[in-house]
């Protein structure tokens, strides 16, 4: 039979498995602990630090639709970049990108300075980015594309042909649009990480992650590390991202729509300096966007004129979107990364990645749109004309 398309998989993946009573959706498994038969006789699963059929399943699921050779369930998506880690060796280079989420850039530093490994944060979006991974012999190069919070676009096959000629693994963050709208692998990853607690779960109640990997063997190993670590993921949660995924496809197309809704009307709008979105056709990124995804996603950030008077106003003055982290829920929310999601990053790691005081992000949920659209709209009219005159000025 032919390969299922991805919505068929996402839906239907481990359904009337369960021989025993018949159920439609697979039971979760919550026992900490699998007897043996016997004597020696270890079954398939013993202790579910290790090994669980409801997080095996929610592996399998996320491999199958990243077109991976098998997945690792975590308990958050900064286990799965700690479990990323872990394939480096004191001495190797990691190049990362300058621009990443901030618990990202927290965990890269922090490991560097202990000596795990040496790292460079470079621009992978320019010439200089790419000759570093072509000149420095790095032994990893993480990619986040779409970043978090700039939306910037790195060119992954581009990348993953200079990394392969250096020897090094290739691992792409792809929280940001979810096996829905881009499958790294197929453009020459070997890894990619997620933090399902955004897209993938959909509804802001599981906080997981997931490495899935190009080929049986770093699967494997990055299993058998997951367990040595000991920050493989619940079954409870795995079960719940799992029910996520089920819709994933129609979420992340309704995400979508609204979200390119609302840039188009920040575009333009006189009170918004800059409107970073992937799908507006002069995004700098938007030619490789369009080919390397299948969509734009529901993820954008904007800047305002003004200071921090238009920010708060802005902010406060919103009804629909909650002031909250996170993203990749159902319902919107709104973020200031530089003293949210990015607060762990210096000002000067946030200035040299252009993360701004004035810069605005949303995640766009499935809202109707023209409730959406008009909270937007009423909230950048409560910006005082002073505060915005005064910046155009
Ligand atoms: N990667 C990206 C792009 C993120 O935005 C986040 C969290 O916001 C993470 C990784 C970390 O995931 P978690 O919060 O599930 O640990």
């Amino acid at each position: 039979m032919k390969a299922r398309n991805p919505s068929t998989v996402a839906v239907r993946s481990g359904l009337a498995s369960d021989s025993q009573h018949g159920a439609v959706i697979p039971p979760v498994h919550l026992s900490s602990n699998f007897t043996f038969a016997g004597y020696a006789q270890q079954r398939q699963y013993d202790y579910t630090r290790s090994g669980n059929p409801t997080r095996d399943l929610l592996g399998s699921t996320l491999a199958e639709l990243e077109g991976a050779a098998g997945a690792v369930v975590t308990s958050s998506g900064m286990a799965a970049l700690t479990l990323l880690l872990q394939l480096v060796d004191p001495g190797d280079l990691v190049i990362a990108p300058h621009d990443c989420y901030g618990g990202t850039h927290r965990l890269l530093k922090h490991l560097a300075s202990r000596g795990q490994f040496r790292l460079e944060f470079v621009d992978q979006t320019s010439a200089q980015g790419l000759g570093s991974v072509q000149r420095n012999c790095p032994r990893l190069v993480l990619v986040e594309s779409p970043s978090n919070p700039l939306l910037r676009i790195v060119d992954i096959s581009r990348i993953a042909g200079l990394a392969k000629r250096a020897g090094a693994l290739l691992a792409v963050d792809n929280t940001f649009l979810s096996p829905a709208l881009q499958t790294p692998i197929d453009l020459g990853a070997d890894l990619v990480v997620h933090s399902t607690t955004k897209y993938l779960n959909g509804h802001s109640d599981v906080v997981g992650g997931a490495i899935v990997a190009a080929t049986t063997e770093l699967a494997n190993e990055l299993g058998a590390i997951a367990n040595t670590l000991g920050i493989t993921g619940a079954p409870f949660d795995s079960y719940l991202t799992l029910r996520g995924v089920r819709t994933l496809q129609a979420r992340v197309r309704q995400h979508e729509d609204n979200a390119r809704q609302l840039a188009g009307l920040l575009d333009n709008h006189p009170a918004v300096a800059a409107v970073h979105y992937p799908g507006l056709s002069r995004h700098p990124g938007h030619q490789i966007a369009a080919a390397q995804q299948r969509g734009f996603g529901g993820m954008l950030s904007f800047e305002l004129q003004g200071g921090t008077g238009a920010v708060q106003s802005f902010l406060e003055s919103l009804q629909l979107f909650s002031l909250a982290e996170s993203l990749g829920g159902v319902e919107s929310l709104v973020c200031h990364p530089r003293t949210m999601t990015h607060a762990a990053m210096s000002n000067e790691a946030c200035d040299a990645a252009g993360i701004s005081a004035q810069l605005i992000r949303l995640s766009v949920g499935i809202e109707d749109i023209d409730d959406l659209a008009a909270d937007v709209l009423n909230s950048l009219g409560s910006i005082p004309y002073a505060t915005m005159a005064r910046a155009i000025a």
